[in-house]
């Protein structure tokens, strides 16, 4: 998971990260970055090309963002449950984005969407001995 830069901004670090806690995700990594445009352009390279890509870099960078790594049994399915959808106008009633974000792309929050990229995405931010595995 990622606190982007409005998250950060409007200082709800701490009560997106007391989501986590409440909902039994362990935090095994966790730091305060800066991301560079390459690193954000990698990062979501999967939108390559799409009408907000480059607004997406622009915001990703404008400013400071927590990385997290999270453990848990089926961890990424109940952090996308809690995340709320992309649209904060769509986020079920007590998500992170209905009560945190400002609009679609500032949407307080990043969420792995599968186990696979949950690997690829903390790879990006931790190495193997940076990760304090619980199990
Ligand atoms: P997520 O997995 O819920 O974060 O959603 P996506 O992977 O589809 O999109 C990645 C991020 O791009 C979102 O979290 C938003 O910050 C941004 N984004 C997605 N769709 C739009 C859009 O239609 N307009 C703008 N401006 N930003 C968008």
């Amino acid at each position: 998971m990622i606190v982007k830069p409005d998250g950060v901004r409007k200082r709800h670090c701490g009560d997106i990260i007391s989501f986590l806690e409440k909902n039994d995700l362990d935090i095994i990594g966790m730091r305060l970055v800066k991301l560079t445009a390459t690193t954000a352009g990698e990062f979501y390279d999967i939108h390559r090309g799409k009408p907000f890509y480059n607004d997406l870099l622009a915001y990703m960078t404008s400013g400071k963002v927590i990385v997290i790594a999270l453990q848990a049994e089926n961890a990424v399915a109940r952090m996308r449950e809690i995340i709320g959808a992309t649209n904060p106008r769509d986020a079920a009633e007590g998500t992170i984005r209905q009560l945190y974000a400002e609009s679609i792309e500032s949407n307080a929050v990043h969420g792995s969407d599968t186990p696979e990229n949950g690997r690829r995405e903390v790879g990006f931010f931790f190495s193997e001995k940076d990760l304090l595995e619980t199990t």
